[in-house]
């Protein structure tokens, strides 16, 4: 009788135990592929995360060293998540850089440094143009005096003004710099002397029409602007010969175009 309850118990005892593994082996087995699946998709993840960080550390990196006109991918601003307010965090801060090193702080025209290689690289162009370019030397007239009467603040609005007018007759035609005090020059590319002398013409007009309210004051100011358009001539001397139309204007009275 003992024997045989051994036996029994044994037998029990073994079918339970493949009923257990019967019914443990799917589950290993499920558990298993889930976990190869899970660790599949976190490699992945985390690939796609390191791989958009190296994207947005070569931005900063390459911004680090002055190159202020890096991109940034258009798929890391398109994604809907701190990379992409980084991203567009980055991208601000790159426009504000480039203002401040780019614009003159006071009338927000190109300053010379960026105006100057802007111009190099007017000048190169050119070459392959069929048109030419035009540059202008333009100075405010008697402005000493308006800083005089009316004090160095007051100057600085006129000169902001100015520029403002300035700025609006060369876009889409080229550039204003604010070559220094209350000198500007004008690019106007891909425009024949004739062109350019058409648009001074209009923009002299503006600026002696225009009324700077000043301390309940209406100020006006002239002009004088220095043309020089040839495509024989290195830049230096182009610059030059506006430079002395310049001068040639204001011997002749101010308030005028020479060219
Ligand atoms: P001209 O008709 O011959 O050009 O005479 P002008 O008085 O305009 O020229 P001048 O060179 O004698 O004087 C220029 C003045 O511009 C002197 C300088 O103090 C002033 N100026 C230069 N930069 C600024 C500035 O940023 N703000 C102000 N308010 N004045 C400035
Ligand atoms: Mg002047
Ligand atoms: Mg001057």
């Amino acid at each position: 009788t003992y024997l045989w309850r051994f036996n029994l118990l044994n037998m029990i005892t073994g079918e339970i135990k493949n009923r257990i593994d019967g019914s443990l082996n799917p589950i290993i087995f499920v558990g298993l592929i889930s976990l190869v699946i899970a660790s599949i998709i976190s490699y992945s993840y985390a690939k796609r995360i390191i791989n958009t960080l190296h994207r947005i550390k070569s931005f900063f990196k390459k911004t680090a060293t002055g190159n202020l006109n890096v991109k940034i991918d258009a798929a890391i601003l398109k994604r809907n998540d701190e990379f992409s307010e980084i991203a567009s965090a980055a991208l601000s801060m790159q426009k504000s850089l480039r203002s401040m090193v780019e614009l003159d702080g006071l009338t927000n025209l190109l300053n010379r440094r960026t105006g100057e290689q802007k111009l190099r690289s007017t000048y190169l162009s050119s070459d392959d143009a069929e048109v030419p370019f035009t540059i202008v030397m333009a100075d405010i007239d008697y402005f000493k005096s308006i800083n005089d009467t009316y004090g160095h603040h007051n100057g600085d609005v006129v000169l902001q003004n100015s520029a403002g007018l300035l700025k609006k007759h060369t876009s889409h035609k080229g550039y204003a710099i604010r070559w220094g005090g209350e000198e500007f020059m004008l690019v106007f590319e891909n425009h024949t002397l004739e062109e350019t002398l058409t648009c001074l013409e209009q923009l002299q007009a503006e600026i002696r029409e225009f009324v700077h309210a000043i301390e309940e004051t209406e100020i006006y100011v002239t002009m004088t602007f220095g043309v020089a358009c040839d495509g024989t001539l290195e830049i230096e001397e182009l610059i030059e010969l506006a430079d002395h139309k310049l001068y040639e204007g204001k011997s002749a009275g101010r308030n005028c175009i020479v060219s």
